[in-house]
């Protein structure tokens, strides 16, 4: 405590000495951590130097004001320090810089404070959240950030909890349950805070499960309100009155999968309005003639994937536009809202803009909800044919409703045009940077996944591969002007996924990718600056000012490991903050942990590995990769030892012997035989692949300047058979 409070007054009378006008007006304050109200907030443009929010303020914009790094010097930009995390799992956050305080979240929940100017850790907190459950997160056990005020952090934990945390100390003040416990909801998202409020959503509509919206006291955790975003059975009333008009939009008996519509990322509290305006997710499941069967006409199903307003004071509904009626294709419209004012054929409209997963980039009225413009920024889209003109509403394409029956490949693929990554908009340049994704996705519906843990997709993986619809697979940075509704520019990687943006005054845009974090010019695209990273980077990057000398942070560590990556590659996962002349260098990258094929013989009749290749896809095959191959940050089970012993394989998979990593026991969803045929399965296709190994194998991980063991991974580039996997759904 004693070193935040010296490091916070010292930053504090630095920034006096140096005349640093931003600051001078809010630097007698800052003697506490995490010093943030609203007034500081309000004035987030003259607090030039600070990240006191996510989307630094209440514009969520992610520009930041700072242009001592610019255009022209930014190939000088260098590591200037950077902190480990304990664990190897994907990073999500966005970090907070608050007075010199750097703090930022990690897989698991934790949360890191470290000196902004030397990477001296301060403290860590970590909520403890059980292992097991893990198994109830759709995309890894991420989270992407607190929220600061009057001198608390706020987190939401994958378990559902919202705790306040002591800025100075890193002590719990208060923890408040927010999620039932017998369901399984998440938090993987940043809870957002205005006014003595916390408002948090949550995570789970690849599950049985039903979103909501609630605000909390932020000094107690006591819950002020909430709104149910779909309804639930009409039987038994309606929590809000906005429900009953929902329900009309709803067919068969909807309730029972709980709907979905989990808001469990984009949320903007606007103080032009008092508004908290957020995005609302993806039907469960997600097949409408499996959730809501009946005509497209009349089966809107609201609030699902839309953009809704609430008075912020009281919960109580303002506005709403559906992005997605219909919702069948994952599209949840939970991505980051920007707010904006913008000269729009000569008028100064105040306005809430969003790049959604369905490809379409909106423009709303802030005020009123009513919709402005919508602009696709992939091309192909096929969900739907148009929009009316005057309500805005899209009009659906009747063949992308898939059936039992009927497949639909649908473009953009159901992991998003544009999903969580932030998106940023640079005021100068009048462009908004989109990490963009041009893909398509087979999608067949089926109801063999009465799985009573897990997800609950109600779509065939299988059958959709069976499509064989050639892949339409590119990522690139966009940038898209919203006024003209079309492409200024756009910035290609040589492969891989782009990350979260930030741009700057200094006419920069920061983006990382799955081997390196760059910059590149806002106007131009030109790229400008790289560094290798040893991983992938996907979240957003921030840029503070500490001592008058300007850094730019971000959270390194993908899911996939970076490039090429797997379970088995090394995956330095750590908080990376750079500045001009930066001198701090990476240690080597460990090299991949070596894979041992070392199948036993054969067991079992075919019809046993049948039903094992079954039970595997259903089960097992959304974490450990289709038809055992996995490409992800989990273990490729055609390696695992546990193969040649039932009891080890039982202990396992039925007992939870490694549910403290997340590998919780599947006891309610399998028998002990159907565990056996799975072991089966998983040694025909180890053997299979002992037999005939990929050509790549042992060249894994080459990219990392480590070189791959002869026993490396087979690379993620030269799948055996095709795979049609979603990399990040969510
Ligand atoms: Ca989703």
């Amino acid at each position: 405590m004693r070193n935040v409070f010296v490091l916070s007054a010292c930053a504090a009378a630095l920034m006096l000495a140096a005349g640093s006008k931003p600051d001078e007006a809010v630097a007698a304050n800052t003697a506490k951590a995490a010093n943030v109200d609203s007034k500081r907030l309000m004035a987030a443009d003259q607090n030039a130097g600070q990240w006191m929010s996510q989307g630094r303020d209440y514009k969520e914009q992610r520009f930041s004001p700072l242009t001592k790094i610019n255009d022209k010097n930014v190939g000088q930009l260098g590591l200037a320090w950077f902190g480990d995390f304990d664990t190897r799992r994907g990073q999500e956050s966005t970090p907070l810089v608050i007075d010199g305080v750097l703090y930022v979240t990690t897989a698991w929940s934790k949360v890191y404070a470290y000196d902004a100017k030397t990477g001296k850790e301060l403290w860590k907190f970590d909520p403890k959240v059980p292992g097991e459950w893990g198994v109830n997160a759709c995309c890894d056990v991420v989270n992407r950030g607190v929220a600061a005020w009057n001198g608390k952090l706020y987190l939401g934990t994958l378990d559902g909890r919202l705790i306040a945390i002591d800025a100075a100390t890193g002590k719990q003040k208060w923890s408040t349950q927010t999620t039932p416990k017998d369901k399984p909801y998440s938090i993987t998202g940043a809870p957002r805070v205005a006014n003595g409020k916390v408002f948090m959503g949550q995570a789970g509509s690849e599950f049985e499960q039903r979103g909501f919206m609630a605000a909390y006291n932020a000094e107690t955790g006591k819950q002020l309100w909430k709104w149910w975003i779909v309804p639930g059975d009409p039987a038994k009333g309606f929590e809000q009155p906005e429900l009953a008009m929902a329900a009309r939009t709803w067919k068969g008996d909807f309730w029972k999968t709980g709907g979905g519509g989990s808001p469990w990322d984009g949320i903007v509290y606007d103080p032009t309005t008092n508004y908290v305006i957020f995005g609302s997710g993806n039907g469960a499941p997600w097949p409408q003639s499996i959730r809501s069967p009946g005509s497209i006409e009349g089966n809107d199903n609201l609030f699902l994937s839309s953009v809704i307003a609430l008075n912020a004071e009281t919960g109580r509904y303002v506005w709403h536009y559906q992005m997605t009626p219909n919702e069948s294709w994952d599209f949840d419209a939970t991505q980051q809202i920007s707010i904006a004012d913008l000269d729009i054929n000569g008028e100064k409209r105040h306005v809430a803009m969003q790049a959604n997963k369905n490809g379409e980039f909106y423009m709303l009225d802030a005020k009123t909800g009513k919709f402005l413009s919508a602009n696709g920024f992939v091309p192909n889209i096929n969900w739907n044919t148009g929009f009316d003109p005057v309500t805005g509403k899209p009009k659906i394409n009747p063949e992308s409703i898939y059936t039992e029956e009927k497949g639909f490949v649908v473009i953009p693929a159901s992991g998003g045009a544009h999903s969580w990554h932030p998106m940023s908009f640079n005021p100068i340049t009048g462009l908004v940077y989109i990490p963009t994704t041009y893909g398509n996705y087979a999608l067949v519906a089926t109801r063999e996944d009465d799985n009573p843990m897990g997800q609950k997709l109600s779509i065939s993986m299988r059958k959709g591969q069976a499509m064989n619809a050639p892949r339409i697979n590119a990522s690139y940075l966009l940038a898209w002007d919203p006024v003209k509704g079309k492409e200024a520019w756009r910035a290609p990687f040589e492969t891989g996924r782009g990350g979260g943006t930030m741009t700057t005054a200094g006419n920069l845009v920061f983006q990382g990718n799955s081997k390196e974090f760059a910059a590149y010019r806002a106007d131009t695209g030109e790229k400008l600056w790289s560094m290798p990273t040893q991983t992938g980077v996907v979240a957003g990057a921030v840029a503070y000012e500490v001592d008058g000398e300007q850094y730019v942070a971000v959270s390194a560590g993908s899911r996939l490991g970076g490039l090429g990556g797997n379970y088995y590659s090394p995956n330095g996962s750590r908080i990376l903050a750079f500045k001009l002349g930066g001198t701090a260098k990476l240690p080597d990258p460990a090299p991949p942990v070596p894979q041992v094929l070392n199948p036993p013989d054969q067991f079992g009749t075919p019809e046993m590995l049948t039903k094992g290749a079954d039970a595997y896809n259903r089960f097992c095959g959304t974490c450990h990769g289709t038809d055992g191959q996995s490409r992800g940050m989990f273990p490729d089970l055609r390696y695992s030892a546990a193969l040649g012993s039932s009891e080890v394989f039982h202990s396992i998979v039925l007992d939870g012997a490694l549910s403290a990593n997340g590998m919780v026991s599947f006891k309610k969803a399998l028998t002990p035989e159907q565990a056996d045929t799975i072991r089966a399965y998983m040694v025909s296709r180890a053997i299979d692949l002992k037999k005939n190994p990929p050509p790549t194998l042992g060249a894994a991980a080459g990219n990392r300047g480590a070189a791959a063991p002869a026993t490396g991974a087979p690379a993620a580039s030269a799948p055996a058979v095709p795979t049609q996997q979603p990399e990040s759904p969510h």
